[in-house]
């Protein structure tokens, strides 16, 4: 019987870090977080919240592989329409994923539910996990990410340590930078940072249009500014490396932008 669902599956697409990726969208029934960041490319967050649930059966993450061009992707990355972790098959999907494809598995998050062991151990599974980390403070959190109720800093910095700590793997914070941190805060950012030391610190500009509305083809990176997009007010390039600069000298880690 035909899935009256769209793919789970998409692209793939090229991708500046991570080269040819294949796209698992395991919440494509809607757009799903437990944030609505003022930059979303997915334009509105119809679900929000913080509670996990099956929103697309295993079965048709797999039959979705099935018909798509697997065999010429690098890697396969789980983003697409929200946060993966709210998806609550998320470890069984990327187990099984791995088992058929034998390729790394990406693994994007907001980093909102790394608290719950649960979600770890299901995160544990993939090569590489991406976290996101846009504030140093709640008023900053509640500025640019507007979370859920219930979420704070203090609870997603506790969720990235612990991962660091349990996880073998390629660990990486990925910060928006959308208007530069003063002194103060640049310092209170390169504490957080030390204190995690991820394999590597993402800062992204953003460059991706805000629809108005979600729609499903705004996980993927193929809606321009001409589709009615908004664009989002952010920095010069060459502030942000002024930033990358003093961060990388604070830490001594790996910070890369884009
Ligand atoms: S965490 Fe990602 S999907 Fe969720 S609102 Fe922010 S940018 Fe959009």
């Amino acid at each position: 019987m035909k899935s009256h669902l769209p793919s789970s599956i998409y692209g793939p697409v090229e991708s500046w870090r991570l080269g040819i990726s294949l796209g698992v969208d395991v919440l494509c029934v809607d757009s799903i977080c437990s944030f609505e960041c003022v930059y979303c490319q997915l334009g509105r967050i119809n679900r929000v919240t913080k509670t996990r649930a099956v929103f697309v059966p295993t079965e048709k993450v797999l039959a979705d592989l099935e018909n798509a061009d697997w065999p010429r992707a690098d890697v396969i990355t789980f983003s697409g329409s929200g946060e993966p972790t709210l998806a609550a098959n998320l470890g069984e999907v990327i187990e099984r994923i791995k088992l058929r494809t034998h390729k790394p598995i990406v693994v994007l998050t907001n980093s909102t539910l790394l608290y719950d062991p649960q979600v770890r151990r299901e995160l544990y599974k993939a090569d590489k996990i991406f976290c996101k980390l846009d504030a140093w403070s709640d008023a900053v959190l509640k500025r640019v990410d507007r979370p859920t109720e219930g979420v704070s800093l203090e609870t997603i910095i506790a969720g990235i340590f612990q991962m660091r700590r349990e996880f073998d793997g390629f660990l990486a914070i990925q910060t928006m930078i959308l208007r530069p941190p003063n002194e103060f805060e640049t310092e209170k950012l390169a504490e957080i940072l030390y204190s995690i030391r991820p394999d590597e610190v993402q800062l992204n500009l953003p460059t991706r249009p805000v629809p108005k509305e979600y729609f499903l083809e705004t996980r993927g990176n193929s809606v321009g500014f001409a589709d009615g997009g908004a664009k989002i007010k952010t920095i010069p390039p060459a502030e942000l490396e002024n930033l990358r600069a003093k961060l990388s000298e604070l830490t001594k880690l790996q910070i890369i932008t884009r």
